[in-house]
């Protein structure tokens, strides 16, 4: 059998999704390790430990375990201080391996930092590294609002070594592909499009009337839309809110979920407390709605509920969101950035806006809202968009991806073209 050591370190995909830290990437570990391991390939996630007594490991389905390790304290800190615990998080691995007899074939690391851990494994394991950013520093700092939330040279340092030394890098659109090789010179022949996924079993249609019966929503007329997603200045929230000013005249409310809704006020992130106040500042109490962050099992039934929903971000590598609410049958209207280009296709099953622009999303979220049939008909086209990035189907092109290079093939750059997947680029 096929065993995958994959690594996460800084974020495990048992984290409650939807906070500041846990999001996409979780979610995109989580599912792909459950996929692989449906397909009879042995994948063990290796993450940090966040607090004291959580058990060493867990199963989280057929063939696929999260193994946690102390790695420094065990506790949240700053995730740029993990680097100086990778060596700890490394040894505790090798440990774990040799004390299990276990043989990994291949290393699948995710994030910048468990890239560095990756190498130091490829040195003493011999075996392939398959790497996937997710994130990249330098288009985070391009957009990034302030300082403060901006990366360090160390990572886009980092980013960069890894970019000339993993076996495979995997980019989850052909724009992710051309932005590596843009800001960081990187070799279009490492990198292999992959798209992220959705379970199309768990993402599905729910009756709409029903669905808010049982979130306890308003029945139409009146229109819901919805926002969700971790709450940080990136997912462009107060351009949003914002937009929300244009279309007092509508019977609508936007749902926002993500964040600490149900914990106290003092405990709210700066973020939240921020936008929570611009709500008020313009007056759309009672329109705009934090709902806090929900478990992914509810999230069918929320964007079943919804009219539409909004992806606003500045960045989004991937977006998970805008695919899932699609699976359900919700038309997306979301920003021209990133992925969402990939994925939204424009004019079919949801618009494309420039991103921070308030008028143009409000323009498209009021003319989805006011054309029903247009919704139900853009609403067929998303499940069907949908379809093809289920995570069979992704998990499939992975596997393929690591058969090649077990065989010590470098990834063909034909292999890129092989996805029938839709993208502007
Ligand atoms: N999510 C969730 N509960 C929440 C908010 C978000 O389960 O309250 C999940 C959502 O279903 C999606 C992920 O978090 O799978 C967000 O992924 P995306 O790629 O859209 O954004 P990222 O977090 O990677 O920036």
């Amino acid at each position: 059998m096929l065993r995958i050591a994959m690594l996460a370190v800084h974020s495990s995909p048992l984290a409650a999704i939807g906070s500041r830290e846990a999001g996409g990437m979780n979610v995109y570990v989580r599912e792909l390790a459950r996929e692989l391991g449906r397909r009879g390939i042995a994948v063990d996630i290796f993450t940090r430990s966040q607090r004291r007594g959580e058990p060493t490991v867990v199963s989280i389905g057929s063939h696929a375990r999260v193994i946690t390790l102390r790695t420094g304290p065990a506790a949240p800190y700053n995730k740029n201080w993990v680097l100086d615990y990778l060596p700890e998080f490394v040894s505790r691995i090798r440990c774990f391996a040799d004390g299990q007899d276990l043989n990994y074939d291949l290393i699948h690391s995710h994030y910048w930092l468990s890239g560095v851990a990756a190498l130091e494994l490829r040195t003493m394991w011999r075996v392939p590294v398959v790497h996937m950013f997710h994130t990249l520093g330098v288009l985070k700092n391009r957009v990034a609002p302030a300082p403060i939330w901006g990366e360090t040279d160390q990572r886009v340092q980092i980013e960069t070594r890894l970019m000339q030394t993993v076996d495979a890098v995997v980019a989850a659109t052909p724009i992710d592909r051309a932005q590596m090789v843009l800001h960081y010179n990187a070799d279009p022949e490492r990198i292999v499009v992959i798209p992220g996924g959705v379970d199309t079993r768990v993402f599905r249609p729910r009756d709409r009337a029903e669905a808010r019966r049982r979130l306890g929503l308003p029945p139409h007329p009146t229109r819901l839309a919805l926002f969700v997603g971790r709450i940080e200045p990136l997912k462009g929230l107060d351009t949003l809110i914002t937009a929300m000013t244009h279309l007092r005249d509508l019977d609508l409310r936007l749902l926002v979920v993500g964040g600490d809704a149900h914990a106290r006020e003092d405990q709210w992130s700066a973020e939240e407390r921020r936008l929570r106040g611009l709500a008020r500042d313009l007056n759309l109490d009672g329109r705009v709605l934090f709902i806090g962050s929900r478990p992914q099992a509810q999230l069918p039934l929320l964007y079943s509920a919804a009219d539409v929903v909004a992806v606003p971000s500045l960045y989004e590598s991937f977006g998970l969101v805008a695919l899932e609410a699609q699976a359900c049958g919700t038309p997306v209207v979301a920003s021209r950035v990133g992925g969402l280009r990939c994925t939204v296709r424009d004019g079919v099953s949801g618009f494309l806006v420039p991103p921070a622009d308030p008028d143009a999303l409000a323009g498209r979220i009021r003319h989805l809202v006011e054309h029903e049939g247009l919704r139900e008909e853009m609403g067929a086209h998303a499940i069907e968009n949908a379809q093809a990035y289920d995570w069979s189907v992704i998990a499939g092109r992975m596997q393929s991806l690591y058969n090649a290079l077990l065989r010590r093939q470098a990834p063909a750059p034909a292999y890129d073209q092989r996805g029938t997947l839709p993208c502007s680029m």
